[in-house]
């Protein structure tokens, strides 16, 4: 019967849900505890190039977990858990922080000299004082805001719980920050935003730059957009340029930086060093 049928259905699909439930558990406890100690959470960084020479223009700060059972956890897999457990906020001024104390060490000693770019998640516009604690890390570290960068993604933008951010873009923006629009074109939202809000930068997400140049499709959307970004005078960046097809491509088309596996994979800040070593100077 259906009922019968019903039962056996529960007791197939309850217990997988409820281990899926526990690890979930087990997973934001161990996260909360890799901060409290430290040790487990990294930095990695991916470089990013203008994509006529190579020139070094900037990198993004990316957060790595290395698990000490499970080996590294990719931010797609514990971010989302982060935010779904209150721990977004602390776990977004660990990465300010962190960011910060290596572009000061980096100042002090030599390395690169372009800007470290941070994720911001929205949860950190709502929870936090987004604003202190990277006014905070500046001082204590020295480091001048234009050496900042930050990445909003669209949803952000949009998102009613972060109240109307756009003063508070604007009072970051005026303090030196340069900020980005993430995964630029993966939202669902009007583009009369881009008018409004104080942006100089928007990157052109993977889902879009993947095919290039054969997807006749994605090619049209790549370039209309380079071409609305040049007249509201943007900067744009592609994301996931792997291959010499989507470089040209992007060239040919007004497009003047690119971030992708073409030029770098994330990497420690050691890695970064030896690539960019003390004399290493560019600007961006
Ligand atoms: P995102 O901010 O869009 O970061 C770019 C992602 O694309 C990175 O993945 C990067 O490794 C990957 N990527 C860049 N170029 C290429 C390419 O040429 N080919 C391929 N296949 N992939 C490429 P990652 O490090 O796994 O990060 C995934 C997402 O996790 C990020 O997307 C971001 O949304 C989030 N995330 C990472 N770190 C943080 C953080 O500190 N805070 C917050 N709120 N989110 C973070
Ligand atoms: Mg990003
Ligand atoms: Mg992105
Ligand atoms: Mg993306």
């Amino acid at each position: 019967s259906a009922k019968r049928h019903g039962r056996n259905h529960d007791r197939r699909f309850r217990p997988s849900l409820e281990v899926k439930g526990d690890r979930q558990l087990a997973l934001v406890n161990e996260l909360r505890r890799a901060l409290a100690q430290g040790g487990q959470l990294e930095l990695h960084y991916h470089t990013q190039h203008q994509l006529k020479d190579g020139l070094l223009t900037g990198m993004e700060a990316l957060l790595r977990w290395r698990h000490p059972s499970q080996g590294m956890i990719a931010p797609s897999d514990f971010i989302p858990v982060a935010e779904r457990h209150g721990l977004m906020a602390v776990l977004g001024s660990w990465v300010i922080e962190q960011a910060v104390a290596q572009q000061g060490h980096w100042l002090t000693n030599g390395g690169p000299r372009v800007s470290v770019w941070v994720n911001i998640s929205v949860l950190q516009l709502i929870q936090g004082d987004l604003e202190s604690r990277i006014a905070a890390s500046l001082a204590q570290h020295n480091v001048p805001p234009q050496l900042l960068g930050l990445e909003l993604t669209e949803s952000v933008l949009l998102d009613e719980r972060a109240g109307d951010i756009s003063p508070r873009l604007k009072a970051l923006r005026d303090n030196g920050h340069p900020i980005a629009i993430d995964d630029f074109g993966t939202g669902y939202s009007s583009l009369a935003y881009l008018k409004r809000l104080p942006v100089d930068k928007l990157k052109l997400d993977r889902m879009f730059t993947r095919a290039l140049p054969r997807d006749r499709g994605d090619a049209s959307i790549v370039a209309a957009v380079l071409a609305m970004a040049r007249g509201l005078k943007l900067e744009v960046i592609a994301e996931g340029v792997e291959n010499a097809a989507q470089r040209d491509f992007l060239i040919e088309n007004g497009c003047q930086q690119c971030q992708g596996f073409l030029f770098s994979s994330p990497e420690p800040a050691a890695a970064i060093e030896a690539r960019y070593p003390a004399t290493s100077r560019s600007t961006g």
